[in-house]
């Protein structure tokens, strides 16, 4: 794992380079017949994961306490980086380990059998279409004109999941409190599944805000019929927008973690510093990026 922010960034071909190997992962994941040890290479178990994850919060905490000196306050004074830090929630706050993601991709294909009449095999590939060219199976579903509320859907997808299997993480309440800044989650999910799972880990109150989907997504429940509005979700720029302006931060002065490639290139867009977290999805080793905005920041307000 490195870290660096300001100036010690991580070129463009080093994010493209994990960019193509999480691809790559992806492509042996969804191919049945890839040879068993590409699926369970650098696949620690759960406490190998559990301690990589603290040393990650941890030398994150290093990053936003780094100092630098200030022609204004004298050379010792220390000042952060940073004055807020935006943390994704599922596979980013708690591991995939838990298996509430397999659980939410099987309840997305009951969703879709059982209120859309789709067949079993016709499911599982529509889920991960809809995904691929909507952002979600909702938002693909309203664009193509099924009349489902978003309710009805993330009640159906996250009502019936296994919250026990998410744990108490004390270890990580406690880093989390010993980060002076503004620490805010930015999460596609509904928000009663993103206080559930903040709850499950014991660590709700030390955020200062939820960004949910519901926050992005304010005129839905007025829409009159089911394309009226796009469903908006990370990695839309125009849900960043929604996000950070609710959020009111200045980009450059925001670190970003998340675990999705496709949601760190959305917030490089928007002028975040972001944090590519590879902590545990699809089995791959640790590894973290740092980046630079690579535009100039965008004033918001
Ligand atoms: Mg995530």
């Amino acid at each position: 794992m490195r870290l660096s922010c300001g100036p010690r960034v991580y070129s463009a071909s080093k994010f493209e380079t994990v960019t193509q190997r999480s691809s790559h992962h992806q492509q042996c994941l969804s191919n049945p017949r890839a040879p068993r040890h590409l699926l369970s290479i650098n696949s620690p178990p759960f406490p190998v994961f559990k301690a990589r994850f603290l040393l990650f919060i941890s030398h994150t905490i290093l990053l936003l306490s780094s100092s630098s000196s200030s022609p204004t306050m004298g050379i010792n004074s220390l000042v952060s980086p940073f004055d807020a830090i935006i943390f994704d929630l599922d596979d980013t706050l708690y591991p995939s380990t838990t298996g509430i993601d397999r659980c939410v991709k099987r309840n997305i294909e009951l969703f879709l059998i059982e209120k859309c009449g789709f067949s079993e095999s016709k499911a599982a590939h529509l889920r991960v279409e809809l995904f691929k060219t909507y952002g979600s199976t909702l938002a693909g579903l309203r664009a193509l004109g099924y009349d489902i509320t978003a309710e009805e859907y993330h009640s159906f997808v996250h009502g019936r999941l296994p919250y026990d299997s998410i744990k108490p993480d004390v270890q990580l309440r406690n880093l989390l409190c010993t980060i002076k800044q503004r620490k805010i989650v930015f999460t596609n999910s509904d928000r009663i599944h993103a206080m559930r799972a903040l709850d499950r880990l014991g660590i709700s109150d030390c955020f200062e805000q939820v960004i949910c989907f519901e926050t992005i997504n304010p005129n839905l429940p007025n829409s009159t019929r089911p394309d009226e509005f796009p469903v908006l979700l990370k990695p839309s720029l125009d849900a960043f927008r929604i996000a950070l302006d609710a959020a009111n931060v200045e980009p450059r002065r925001t670190l970003f973690l998340d675990d999705s490639v496709r949601n760190i290139a959305a917030g490089r867009e928007m002028g975040l510093q972001t944090v590519l977290a590879l902590l545990f999805g699809y089995g791959m080793r640790l590894g973290v990026v740092h980046s630079q905005p690579t535009q100039p920041s965008k004033k918001l307000k």
